[in-house]
């Protein structure tokens, strides 16, 4: 019997996440009758969610009053290069204003305006001040409250445990199989739909601001269960993380530090963005502002540490610790820096993956039967750039759909078996690195992997090296064969990291496949050898999937957009053709 084998829990929904998408999707499966099990790697409330900083962007008018969905919706279109899935980025626009009010609802207590009101601060390539903020901490807000409601949703909660293979029972999604990470006993999940929320990939990289639990799982899950993938080329490189010291490379500075007032100097003292945006200068799109500072550094005009200097001490010292606390301590703390009375020193880092899993737009189902997939995991509203306050945004508004979504087919379906094999199967495969011996050192493989993508697909791309970063992958994962841990299950974080470091390799094989394919440069994508946006290219999505073990790589047309909103950029033109 399966329970006699291994501990086994069954639900109508399970939830793979407790970032702010898994919650929502829980909280919203929960109030659809389901019962509802919630899994993650690390602890309730140690979400990457948790560490957000700048805002969530919600078109409330407040600070703005000609903000509304529409102005919302073409900052993101535009922001995406036009490759976003359009209707993704409508019901964003109209939705998010109500999952900002919600939260107020359910106890978040966001900064406010002198009457009162929710205060928006500006952020790059929005159009008016849209972010809704809790100084630099929105997250840990977020987490808060959606923490508090869902748990008194009355949901199953199974912490620090990691998933490793998603049970399908004929093609349709059964279940999941994972291990404790304190003492790595074997669990298995039975659930008539799941709802995958497991955030970012980050950690593919070196230089990342991503938690340490950002390695891509539930890319590689979905990708071992058929569900197709898509441009996941589109890796943002924000702007502004900590160059120094070595030790706390790539931390983020938000980008609320330039939306409140900063401005980027090289090591000149230039104002080099109005050179790279005479419009939007240090409030530019994060991929333009990447771009300089890459530039800039490569012209010799950097720091002493390949930086360039972000400076705000002109909003004096008592603005500058009421509306960026964390910066102001994070700086002091980790640089010994008063950026009261300094510039701070900053270069790109990498922040966020637009690409993921591919999804319908209304309900976050991807192509496998019960198998939803929400927040930075999927793909679809962000394109080919991200503009910042939008994936916390994102997750509220996908996360309730995605729950909403997977109560409703709960309810019409029946459980599928679990197959007692496939789990043996991956009990074995998990357990198989102790019975080796002097083989391949997992965090050496991962350090390689992890520099491999910094060196051959990081800002700046050509052929040549991506198709060098493709025969790295491929090598490591010839030697990720003969990996070998020593000790017990017990706390065996070597034995954690092989596993993490399966899931990198497919991220990283179909990050590179689709950047070689992708022969243009659009928002992320910058192709040094293809430098500008290819026409047809413009019209597709490029997706990723799995046939019969090997990554593949075709493309999907981009559906046109409705005349009622494609007019929204025509009355635009028309617009600036008035004006000039
Ligand atoms: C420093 C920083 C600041 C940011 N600031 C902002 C901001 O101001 N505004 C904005 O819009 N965006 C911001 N972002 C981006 C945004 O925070 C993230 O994109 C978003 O929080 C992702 O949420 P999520 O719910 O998708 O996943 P996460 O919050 O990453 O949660 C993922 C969950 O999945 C679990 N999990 C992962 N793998 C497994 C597995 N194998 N088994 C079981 N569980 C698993 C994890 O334990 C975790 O609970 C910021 C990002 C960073 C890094």
């Amino acid at each position: 019997m399966l329970s006699d084998m291994y501990e086994t829990h069954a639900y109508d929904v399970l939830v793979v996440g407790a970032g702010g998408s898994g919650l929502r999707a829980a909280i919203a499966a929960a109030e659809g009758g389901a019962s509802v099990g919630l899994v993650c790697k690390s602890l309730l409330g140690k979400a990457h969610t948790v560490m957000a900083e700048g805002g969530v962007a919600a078109a409330l008018g407040n600070v703005d009053p000609e903000d509304d969905w529409r102005v919302h919706f073409k900052d993101t279109m535009r922001g995406g290069q036009f490759i976003n899935n359009w209707r993704m980025v409508e019901l964003l626009a109209k939705e998010a204003p109500e999952r900002v009010d919600e939260l107020e609802r359910w106890g978040a207590l966001f900064d406010r305006m002198p009457d009162g009101r929710i205060n928006q601060r500006p952020f790059g390539a929005h159009t008016y001040r849209r972010l809704c903020h809790v100084g630099d901490r929105t997250g840990l807000e977020l987490i808060r409250t959606l923490q508090y409601k869902a748990i008194h949703c009355g949901i199953g909660v199974h912490m620090e445990v990691t998933l490793t293979r998603l049970l399908l029972d004929d093609g349709r999604a059964a279940g999941a199989f994972g291990y404790y990470r304190e003492d790595g006993r074997f669990v298995v999940f039975k659930a008539k739909v799941i709802v995958l929320a497991t955030g970012g990939f980050g950690r593919v990289y070196n230089v990342t601001s991503n938690s340490w639990e950002c390695t891509g799982d539930g890319i590689a899950l979905a990708y071992e269960a058929g569900a197709q993938l898509m441009d996941m080329e589109m890796v943002q490189f924000h702007p502004t993380g900590m160059v120094w010291p070595p030790g706390v490379r790539g931390i983020l500075v938000t980008e609320a530090v330039r939306g409140d007032g900063g401005i980027l100097l090289n090591a000149k003292g230039e104002r080099f963005m109005e050179r790279y945006d005479p419009v939007k200068k240090d409030l530019s799109s994060r991929d333009v502002t990447s771009r300089a500072i890459f530039l800039e550094v490569q012209a010799g005009r950097g720091t002493p540490h390949e930086g360039v200097y972000l400076d705000i001490t002109h909003r004096g010292p008592e603005f500058i610790k009421k509306r960026l606390p964390g910066m102001y301590h994070q700086f002091l703390r980790l640089a010994d820096v008063d950026i009261t009375k300094q510039p701070m020193e900053v270069g790109p880092t990498i922040h966020y993956a637009m690409g993921g899993v591919r999804v319908a737009a209304e309900t976050a189902a991807t192509n496998v039967p019960g198998l939803y997939a929400a927040g930075e995991l999927a793909c679809g509203v962000h394109g080919a750039n991200r503009l910042g306050g939008n994936a916390l945004a994102d997750l509220l508004v996908f996360g309730k759909r995605a729950g909403e979504a997977a109560a409703a087919y709960a309810r019409d379906g029946s459980a599928g078996r679990i197959d007692e094999h496939e789990c043996d199967v991956e009990a074995a495969r998990l357990l198989a690195p102790f019975e080796r011996e002097g083989g391949e050192n997992p965090y050496v493989l991962q350090e390689e992997l992890q520099s491999a993508m910094g060196d051959h697909c990081g800002i700046r791309r050509n052929e040549l090296q991506l198709s060098a970063g493709l025969g790295r992958v491929q090598e490591l994962r010839e030697r990720s064969k003969r990996v070998s841990v020593r000790g017990s299950r017990l706390f065996n974080a070597g034995w954690h990291t092989t596993f993490d470091f399966g899931n990198m390799l497919t991220v990283c094989e179909a990050i590179v496949r689709c950047a070689i394919e992708r022969r243009e440069s659009r928002g992320a994508q910058w192709r040094e050898d293809y430098p500008n946006k290819d026409e047809a290219l413009g019209k597709v999505n490029l997706i990723a999937y799995n046939d019969g073990g090997q990554i593949h790589v075709t493309t999907a047309p981009i559906l046109a957009m409705p005349a009622e909103l494609a007019s929204l950029f025509e009355e635009e033109a028309a617009d600036v053709g008035r004006r000039a």
